[in-house]
């Protein structure tokens, strides 16, 4: 580390140009992270004897979690001492029992002299159940996590409550009258929340002996920062790469083989009961669960995950609910994904995405993020990156290309609007496969990224639906989906659900068969498409046949795709990991223009998933016709699959229809159903008289303030052509990051 003084900040230009080379740096910034943050897992090898080594373990939870009889029942198990706070510090300090303290100096000054007596007590090699109240005491805490592993056994708030009353505790820290155990237990949450390293999600009729194994698990699995790795979908066996993580995947996107980024061990389950515990959960909530499964805390602590998801889904959306599920017409059930500020189901990935990114990437150089949108992509990538914070973004930019003919006019002026200070949009006089194209080649010319690398210290990387990051979070809204579901009363958790999703790039019903890999009972996909209809063919037949296709402009701009990425990982998945038929595919339609799937693959898939399609007339006419009967607009793309859901979904169970953008985005067609003859040409017009129907949902504010906001600025052109496209990504380099200089 000779090339940076202390604060990591590098001096000299050309030393960062050599250390920006992305996968040594990323992995020093893992390493680094894993000696300081992590120091004990050196210590702490895999047997059970020394799962705590010279470090405590440290429990800590609510009055009635059970710390104390889990902390026994552990220092059984791992054959080291069991100390108590209650008991075996302050009692003995203080020579008198807690509550009797407690009763005597009131809770202020009990806080104090807990804190104190703590801040006084050291130990090593222990397991430590800490008091219920010792959290709320910053500095002794701070002091006591120094040598040890904080593990939150979190209960379930009625289960504690229940579980006070049957042991008759008369009185807690910040118990007075007025206010409720449910009240304490809250605003407690906030505290335990700062400092755990490791959550053990208890459900109820969990048994101490149950817990205590939990505890380990929990701990093992955080001590084993190798285990959670990521491989290329079209990686073969033979070639020993190196190991991908977390971090890795989110700052590469795509792998150097052109294959797409998949968990090597799959998704984890959660169980029942842990679903369950979420039914009453807030989206946040079900997020912070969901995910801490999914990302590993040497890639992301789970504090810092729980500080990123309440900036993602708190009131950047218009609804608190975030992506509220709506009952409308018989078993249909629309899960609304448009009430983030861009107005598409992009803003679920991409108000959160960004944080991740600025935190896995190395702080020492550049990233300029590409991205190709077909266009709600676009304005949701500017927009959720323009939210980092002020250094960050003087260090991570955005460059979005667009096809400037294949979106819609409201799209276009969003995507000009959402350009910040660290964004810029370019269109592009061509369709959305050249635009995703030219991003794929300048990822893979080395020649092209080395001289960025060299001359701007700038790596590039992707925000599109490729990137492993983008896909994680919107796992979280189909569980949610279903979780209302259960919440509403219509089924009970376990009972069967389908989805039908308007699909492009399959990146969002693949985050519902990922979903269905972690437990949520998802019984059939439903791929709906427009006339570009290749996936309904494709699940049909067994064939990706891309000769004599061309892309057809349609009214559900969003899915005029022929080459849908997620696919990759789908058949990855279905081929039991076989990367090279995987790759043997892909590279048969490279050359050929189509791929055959093998005939049990085939069978398999069509276990999952059903495909069909929507004329265009159909979707307008659907539009219309929802609209009379239920006073609800639908967009062009939510139409696509409620034709589809009506035409091949059974009725035997609930279906859950993806409702991906706001119609406002697409208002001149929603106009024209709509029966209005005459369309003024000013997007913002069109919105008005949208509005003057009245419908639900209502108008969409922030999408409406986005417009009429919007200054002179205009988006830069860019030539359909790859070397042009370069050109315009170095100018903007340029602009950016040269001037720091
Ligand atoms: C992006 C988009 C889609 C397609 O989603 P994929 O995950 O690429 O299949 C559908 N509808 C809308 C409105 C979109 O913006």
């Amino acid at each position: 580390m000779s090339h940076t003084n202390e604060c990591g900040v590098i001096t000299n230009l050309k030393q960062m140009a050599s250390l920006c080379h992305l996968h040594s740096l990323n992995k020093m910034s893992r390493f680094l992270k894993s000696v300081t943050h992590f120091k004990l897992r050196k210590l702490w090898l895999s047997t059970l004897s020394s799962l705590v080594g010279e470090k405590n373990l440290i429990l800590m939870g609510p009055p009635g979690s059970g710390k104390t009889s889990v902390g026994k029942v552990l220092g059984q198990k791992l054959g080291c001492p069991a100390i108590d706070v209650d008991d075996d510090v302050l009692e003995k300090t203080w020579n008198m029992s807690v509550s009797n303290k407690l009763q005597d100096v009131g809770d202020e000054q009990f806080l104090e002299e807990e804190g104190k007596a703590l801040l006084k007590f050291s130990a090593s090699g222990s397991v430590i159940s800490l008091t219920g109240s010792n959290p709320l005491h910053p500095s002794s805490m701070e002091h006591t996590k120094k040598n040890g592993l904080v593990v939150y056994l979190d209960v379930h708030s009625q289960d504690i409550v229940e579980r006070l009353e049957r042991m008759k505790v008369d009185r807690i820290v910040g118990q007075r009258s007025g206010i409720s155990i449910g009240d304490i237990l809250r605003k407690r949450k906030h505290f335990y929340k700062k400092w755990y390293d490791v959550r053990v999600f208890c459900e109820t009729g969990d048994c101490v002996e149950v817990v205590a194994d939990k505890v380990i698990n929990s701990v093992k699995r955080y001590q084993g920062v190798h285990s959670e790795t990521f491989v290329s979908t079209r990686s073969q066996e033979t070639n020993k790469e190196p190991s991908k993580f977390f971090s890795d995947v989110v700052i590469e996107g795509l792998a150097s083989d052109g294959g797409l980024y998949v968990p090597k061990n799959g998704l984890p389950k959660l169980t029942a009961g842990e679903w369950k515990r979420l039914v009453k959960s807030s989206y946040a909530e079900r997020a912070q669960i969901i995910l801490e499964r999914c990302i590993h805390p040497a890639d992301v602590p789970a504090a810092v995950l729980g500080e990123i998801l309440e900036k993602a889904y708190s009131d950047n959306f218009s609804c608190n609910k975030i992506a509220p599920l709506r009952h409308l017409s018989g078993n249909q059930y629309f899960l609304e994904l448009f009430h983030g500020p861009t107005g598409s189901f992009k803003d679920l990935a991409l108000q959160f995405m960004p944080h991740i990114f600025a935190y896995c990437v190395p702080k020492v150089c550049n990233y300029l993020v590409l991205v190709a949108t077909s266009g709600d992509t676009g304005s949701a990538v500017l927009d959720g990156f323009s939210q980092l914070s002020d250094l960050d973004k003087r260090r991570i930019a955005v460059f979005c290309l667009y096809p400037e003919n294949g979106i819609s006019q409201v799209q276009k002026s969003q995507i000009i609007a959402c350009q910040g200070e660290n964004g810029l949009a370019a269109g592009v006089e061509s369709d959305f496969d050249f635009c995703q194209k030219a991003i794929k080649e300048m990822f893979t010319n080395p020649k092209y990224t080395g001289f960025l690398t060299a001359e701007y210290a700038t790596s590039l990387s992707t925000a599109n639906s490729i990137n492993w990051a983008r896909l994680l979070p919107q796992i979280v809204y189909h569980a949610s989906g279903y979780l209302d579901l259960v919440d509403q009363g219509v089924i009970t958790f376990g009972s069967p659900v389908d989805v039908c999703i308007p699909t492009g790039n399959f990146g969002n019903i693949m985050a519902a068969v990922y979903a269905k890999q972690m437990g949520i009972p998802i019984r059939k996909f439903i791929c709906a498409s427009n006339q570009n209809n290749i996936l309904t063919d494709f699940i049909k037949s067994g064939v990706y046949d891309l000769r004599g296709r061309t892309l057809l402009q349609s009214v559900s701009p969003a899915i005029d795709i022929l080459k849908s990425s997620n696919l990759e990982r789908y058949l990855h998945l279905l081929a039991n990991q076989d990367g090279c038929l995987v790759n043997k595919l892909y590279s048969h339609l490279g050359s050929q223009g189509y791929f055959q799937l093998p005939e049990n693959l085939l069978l398999l898939l069509q276990q999952d998933f059903i495909g069909d399609w929507c004329s265009e007339t159909d979707c307008v006419s659907a539009i219309r016709a929802f609209y009379g009967a239920t006073g609800y607009i639908l967009d062009t793309h939510t139409a696509v699959a409620k034709v589809v859901a009506d035409r091949v979904q059974d009725r035997t169970c609930p279906v859950i229809i993806s409702c991906t953008a706001h119609y406002s985005k697409f208002a001149p067609v929603i106009l024209q159903a709509l029966g209005i003859e005459e369309i003024k040409q000013n997007p913002l017009t069109q919105l008005h008289v949208l509005n003057s129907f009245h419908p639900l949902p209502p108008a969409h504010t922030s999408l409406l303030g986005m417009l009429k906001d919007k200054d002179n600025r205009t988006s830069q052109k860019c030539q359909a052509d790859a070397s042009h496209v370069m050109d315009c990504v170095e100018n903007y380099l340029q602009s950016l990051f040269l001037k720091v200089y």
